[in-house]
């Protein structure tokens, strides 16, 4: 660690405690910033986490959606984003008064959203759901036509894991468009003892060539099993660093070094720092929008 970073994580830990904050942090983030974290995990396990947590103030240390969803959970609380400039390309995608449009064209369909979408999107869908729990949830619908937004990579796989036949938006992550199938093929010839792990944001070539599609939380689980000594990663770069910290001797093999989602990495130690001593910029949703994107993130909650 360097002098610099040790002296501003004493006054990160400091202030922290005396606001009576929370910090939590997504397994994209800089790994200076996951090393502070009091919790850090994929978009599920921060919701549940937000959901229960009995801090006054929780430093989301992830992107503009994730910070709303802690929001839209916890309205007594303040959610702060260290900088509201850390939005995500694929939730902007998709704005409430298109989806409303495209409702009408389907007016029996249910609506399921990814988590990776503005509150006012939630609000105007039915359910919510995450890459952790996209597959059991769709499984479970009982929809005679589903709209999935705003993914449709990740819309693909789940279409393809429940045989359920779903309307995708034509969404996707720039960050996971840059894993290319080739660079797996070769990393195979490179690696034959390696599981190839890739999220299910990457696109179907991607997927095709893999030994498990996960979340982030999933590929964190599979990385303990004492099978799996060497892992091929087809997912944003931050969690290279989790993986490398939690399973020593272990090796981990990004797909694309190129995966490095500059939203994510918008969040540093200063801000987190700034954040805190300024108690800003603080993330609110108004009470209206709120209430009907906690109906469907609720719904997302029971199911786990
Ligand atoms: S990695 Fe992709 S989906 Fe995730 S925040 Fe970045 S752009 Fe959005």
């Amino acid at each position: 660690m360097e002098n610099r970073d040790a002296g501003l994580i004493e006054k990160i830990l400091d202030l922290k405690k005396r606001r009576g904050a929370v910090i939590l942090a997504h397994n994209y983030q800089l790994g200076e910033v996951q090393d502070i974290a009091d919790f850090v995990g994929d978009s599920l396990e921060l919701s549940q986490n937000a959901a229960k947590t009995n801090a006054n103030v929780i430093v989301f240390c992830g992107v503009h959606f994730m910070a709303e969803t802690a929001s839209i959970l916890c309205p007594d609380k303040v959610v702060l984003l260290p900088d509201t400039n850390a939005g995500c390309p694929m939730a902007d995608m998709i704005t409430a008064e298109r989806l409303r449009e495209m409702k009408k064209e389907h007016p029996q369909a249910v609506v399921v959203c990814y988590i990776n979408t503005s509150a006012e999107v939630k609000a105007e869908s039915d359910i919510c759901c995450t890459s952790a729990n996209v597959v059991k949830l769709v499984e479970n619908l009982d929809a005679r036509e589903i709209l999935f937004i705003p993914d449709q990579y990740l819309g693909n796989y789940v279409s393809a894991r429940t045989g359920k036949e779903m309307i995708l938006w034509p969404g996707f992550c720039p960050t996971h468009a840059r894993i290319q199938p080739e660079r797996i093929k070769e990393l195979k010839q490179e690696y034959p003892r390696a599981k190839v792990v890739v999220h299910p944001e990457c696109r179907p070539e991607v997927i095709a060539l893999a030994d498990e599609v996960l979340s982030t939380g999933g590929m964190c689980r599979y990385a303990r099993r004492d099978e799996v000594l060497e892992m091929v990663v087809g997912t944003e770069l931050g969690i290279i660093h989790r993986l490398r910290k939690e399973n020593p001797g272990k090796r981990f093999i990004p797909v694309s070094e190129q995966a490095i989602c500059p939203n994510m990495k918008l969040i540093t130690l200063e801000k987190v720092l700034w954040s805190l001593e300024e108690m800003r910029p603080e993330v609110k949703v108004s009470q209206g929008v709120r209430l009907r994107a906690k109906a469907a993130v609720d719904k997302m909650l029971q199911i786990g």
